[in-house]
């Protein structure tokens, strides 16, 4: 009620532990998401008043939308898609966790780190898409445009100092500061190791650790400069705290973000930088896929009991960890308000691995 929220989102409830989530009914609403789990009463469901599309000939939202007629604010243009008015808009402003925060995320262009933009850009932020391929991360950062967010791209190939360097001064340039890091760019090769080439070892560790470092250095210089803190995310996996045979190099570097996060949450603490590490588990991005019948090839079994026995069996329940779930946490680590939450690792892989 403090936030002048209107009657009808203040009868909506019902979440487990009784308290008042209205942030989180915003925002269920306004991605369309499936509403299961503590959402899946009654209560939940009234959620829906208004789905309507309302015909405005320009937007309501003065306040926040001027000019908006012949270009629309995303704010505006979320708010249309609503269909709310402008005093709901207000509190839907007022509960985006990441309102103006500015986010660089690297291998956005594709799986994991593109959910995690498109995620991001739903709470407010602004993000700075870095990936390869320019064309790439400029069609994801479209994308986003186009849905009402705010988005641009870098190409950064994340091993090159100097890519990486220049990457985050054009997004300070672009946008006055960086608030979050997420470190996700990767790659996978499988391989015995007495088969393992060198130059494959060595590719590997550098995308996954000397690209997690190069990153780490910049953003934490810029983040230091601003002095507003920040919060740097790696994205580890579950093989930061298991092994599995054929990915030696993986295993080696997803373990040694744990100890980059560690060092980086006791040195950033000080400047109010914060870090940790998402760890998932399998999850089917392209990264995935590409592997499913590489494993089937490399211990002769079919490529449904590499998904059924091999990436899926220890699992509580059979299932992939999706994009979403992955870019939810991401969101709950970034919109973290203090260093209490700091050089942890989080997983999220159905029960998989169990801290
Ligand atoms: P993906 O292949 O869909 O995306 C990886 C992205 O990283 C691509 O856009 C690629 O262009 C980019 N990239 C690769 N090398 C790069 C470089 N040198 N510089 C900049 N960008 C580069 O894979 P994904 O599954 O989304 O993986 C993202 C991260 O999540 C990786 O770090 C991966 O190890 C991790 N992860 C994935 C899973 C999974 O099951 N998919 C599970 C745990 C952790």
């Amino acid at each position: 009620a403090a936030l002048g929220a209107p009657a009808y989102l203040l009868k909506i409830m019902p979440h487990v532990d009784g308290s008042l989530r209205i942030c989180e009914l915003v925002r269920y609403r306004m991605t369309e998401i499936n509403l299961k789990g503590a959402w899946s009463g009654p209560g939940a469901l009234d959620l829906h008043p208004r789905t309507r599309w309302r015909r405005w000939p320009r937007c309501r939202c003065s306040r926040w939308c001027r000019p908006c007629t012949s270009s629309p604010t995303p704010r505006c243009r979320w708010a249309r898609w609503l269909s709310i008015t402008s005093a709901e808009t207000n509190l839907l402003e007022l509960t985006m966790q990441l309102k103006d925060k500015i986010a660089l995320i690297t291998g956005a262009a594709s799986g994991i780190g593109n959910e995690i933009a498109v995620e991001f850009a739903r709470e407010g932020a602004k993000v700075c898409i870095a990936d390869l391929s320019l064309e790439a991360g400029q069609a994801a950062a479209a994308k986003i445009n186009q849905a009402g967010g705010r988005a641009m791209a870098v190409a950064m190939n994340v091993t090159d100092e100097a890519q990486v360097d220049s990457g985050v001064a054009k997004t300070v340039q672009a946008w006055g500061g960086l608030d979050v890091l997420i470190s996700n760019a990767g790659i996978q090769i499988i391989s015995s190791l007495v088969e393992l080439k060198f130059a494959d070892w060595k590719r590997l560790l550098a995308v996954h650790v000397d690209g997690a470092f190069l990153t780490t250095r910049a953003a934490m210089r810029a983040m230091i400069a601003a002095k507003r803190g920040g919060s740097i995310i790696y994205m580890g996996s579950v093989h930061s705290h298991e092994a599995s045979p054929l990915k030696a190099p993986y295993v080696t570097a997803k373990h040694g973000l744990l100890g980059l996060a560690k060092v980086v949450a006791k040195e950033g603490a000080a400047a109010g930088i914060r870090s940790n590490v998402i760890c998932p588990g399998f999850v089917r991005t392209p990264l995935v896929e590409k592997q499913i019948p590489e494993q089937a090839k490399e211990l002769h079994i079919s490529e449904a009991e590499v998904v059924r026995n091999v990436m899926l069996k220890e699992t509580v329940d059979g299932e992939f960890t999706t994009t979403q779930d992955v870019a939810r946490l991401a969101v709950f680590l970034a919109a973290f308000p203090t260093n209490a939450l700091t050089g942890q690792s989080v997983v999220v892989s159905h029960g998989w691995f169990m801290q």
